[in-house]
């Protein structure tokens, strides 16, 4: 397929530091986001407190019930230590849940937002028919379209002017950018197609040749 020798084509210029990415291992599909991690050259570890955030090189939020992560967040000062790693330029990437929890504004019902980044999302906003669908978006910036499996997936309502969309489903933002954080409605970790963690990662990335230190 040309997708997969595309991206094996680009695999031996993907080179990497020993770049220790935290992967939030609250609830959610975490194992799947650190195979994906491991597939483009990343080590990743699980972080379970605010704590362990201090030497991580990146972050991922995965999906699963954002309600259930903000009761982990309300327990211990995750707000405060997502928001400084944020601010502190490390690339971070939320996906579904993950993305709710980065919101500034959330609805359907109406939630907290750790308002990192600039978006409003209405939650599960694809209605019943459309619970969960695997899709196909189209991402140019990315190299053409990417395969997304979306479960109760939100719809990203408003976009503010930091931010860049990455990728669409019928003209509506699916992938966003603002700076370091990058957030998908969708789960880049349940495909073979590792470019969203590419395109989250890619700071980390060392120019082949170069030294791994
Ligand atoms: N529906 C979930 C929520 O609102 C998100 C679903 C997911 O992460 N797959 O938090």
């Amino acid at each position: 397929m040309a997708l997969t020798s595309q991206i094996a084509d680009r695999r031996p210029q993907i080179a990497r530091r020993n770049a220790h990415v935290a992967v939030l291992a609250l609830q959610g599909d975490f194992e799947a986001h650190r195979r994906q991690l491991a597939e483009i050259g990343i080590s990743s570890f699980e972080v379970r407190r605010p704590g362990e955030l201090a030497d991580a090189a990146g972050l991922v939020i995965p999906g699963g019930e954002s309600t259930t992560l903000w009761k982990f967040f309300e327990a211990e000062p995750w707000e405060e230590a997502l928001g400084r790693f944020a601010e502190s330029g490390r690339p971070v990437l939320g996906t579904c849940a993950g993305a709710i929890v980065l919101a500034r504004e959330v609805t359907n019902p109406t939630q907290k937002g750790t308002g990192i980044l600039d978006i409003a999302v209405e939650r599960n906003a694809y209605g019943r028919q459309l619970d969960s669908f695997v899709g196909e978006v189209a991402a140019p910036d990315l190299g053409g379209s990417l395969p997304a499996v979306f479960i109760r997936a939100p719809r990203i309502r408003r976009v503010g002017p930091e931010v860049e969309v990455l990728a669409t489903l019928d003209g509506e933002p699916v992938l966003v950018r603002q700076g370091n954080v990058l957030a998908a409605t969708f789960h880049p970790e349940l495909t073979r197609d590792t470019r969203v963690h590419e395109a989250a990662f890619a700071p980390l990335a060392v120019p082949e040749g170069s030294s791994s230190k």
